[in-house]
């Protein structure tokens, strides 16, 4: 099989990179944390020493970083993958980022005959150790069609939605309902809880009917055992509300849930930024002025 290089190590980069090396992709990877590395070259990685490095000895590049000025330096920097990447190369870019910022990389990249894919996934650190992660693409059906059998080593279901950048607008769609989705199940609990009721009663009557879903089974849990282990961090959905907010000014179109969402992340930023989503009930928590537990 051919060589893939990986690049960011983070909570999915390490799992995902693993699952590859279990499906027998021999790998080349490179993160700015030298631990990160370790920690997969130790699952039989090859270490690279930076991306241009990565780019120079695979013609199959993925990306799994934080944001889209990540994405920009990592592929298009002085030290990045367009650098040393060989025409025919391809950049698969796994990392939630602003749309209009992979069309823009993505047209960079074509100048020099590189392809790229924009495959933002969903599903979380769970999803990604079990290799059952939801990806969605942007791009040409030739290429998904040439690398569904390596995203499908990291994903349960893969699909494409466009051209490049579709993929980041299916995953801004996703991270509203989302957002929306913990901040009506913190809304609830801490409802019913202020009003009396056990609120692990209530999430035990209500997630088999029409109010419950994977959000609920995956955070409810989470806010009732006081887990706010990341997971997903508050400072990553502040990053895809932003990146929503933006495409929605540039097309003209209304958010007004989100703006909502947005503020109430904000206010949590400073002393939660770094916890998980599910936390997002502090916000209720603090006005009610009560805590959930079991
Ligand atoms: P993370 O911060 O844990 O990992 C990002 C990694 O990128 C880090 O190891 C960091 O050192 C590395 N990095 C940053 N700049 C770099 C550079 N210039 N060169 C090389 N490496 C660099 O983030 P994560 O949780 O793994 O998320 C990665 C992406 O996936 C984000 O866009 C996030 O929104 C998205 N995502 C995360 C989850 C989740 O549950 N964590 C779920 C779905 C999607």
């Amino acid at each position: 099989m051919k060589k893939i290089g990986f690049i960011g190590l983070g909570i999915m980069g390490k799992p995902m990179s693993k699952n590859l090396l279990k499906a027998g992709y021999p790998l080349l990877v490179y993160d700015i944390v030298p631990a990160a590395v370790e920690e997969v070259a130790g699952a039989g990685a090859e270490k690279g020493t930076s991306a241009k490095d990565v780019a120079a000895k695979t013609d199959v590049i993925i990306t799994m970083l934080p944001n889209s000025p990540h994405v920009q330096e990592v592929v298009l920097g002085k030290d990045g993958i367009i650098q040393t990447a060989r025409p025919g190369a391809i950049v698969i870019d796994m990392s939630s980022i602003s749309p209009l910022v992979s069309r823009e990389i993505g047209a960079k990249l074509a100048e020099k005959g590189i392809r790229m894919l924009d495959a933002p996934v969903s599903g979380g650190e769970p999803k990604a150790i079990d290799g059952t992660l939801s990806i969605m693409v942007g791009g040409s059906k030739a290429d998904f069609d040439e690398f569904l059998p390596l995203m499908k080593t990291m994903g349960a279901s893969v699909v494409l939605c466009g051209e490049i950048g579709a993929g980041n607008v299916t995953k801004l769609a996703n991270q509203i309902v989302v957002a929306a989705n913990i901040a009506a199940v913190s809304e609830a609990l801490v409802l019913a809880a202020k009003a009396g009721v056990n609120p692990d009663l209530v999430y035990q009557a209500i997630r088999g009917g029409l109010a419950g879903s994977t959000v609920m089974d995956a955070k409810a849990p989470m806010m009732l055992d006081r887990n706010f282990k990341p997971g997903f961090r508050i400072n990553l959905h502040i990053k895809d509300l932003n990146n929503v907010l933006d495409t929605a000014r540039g097309i003209d179109v209304a958010t007004p849930l989100t703006d909502e969402l947005m503020a109430m992340m904000q206010s949590l930023k400073e002393e939660f930024g770094d916890a998980d989503h599910s936390a997002l009930v502090r916000y209720y928590e603090r006005i009610a002025g009560i805590e959930l537990h079991r």
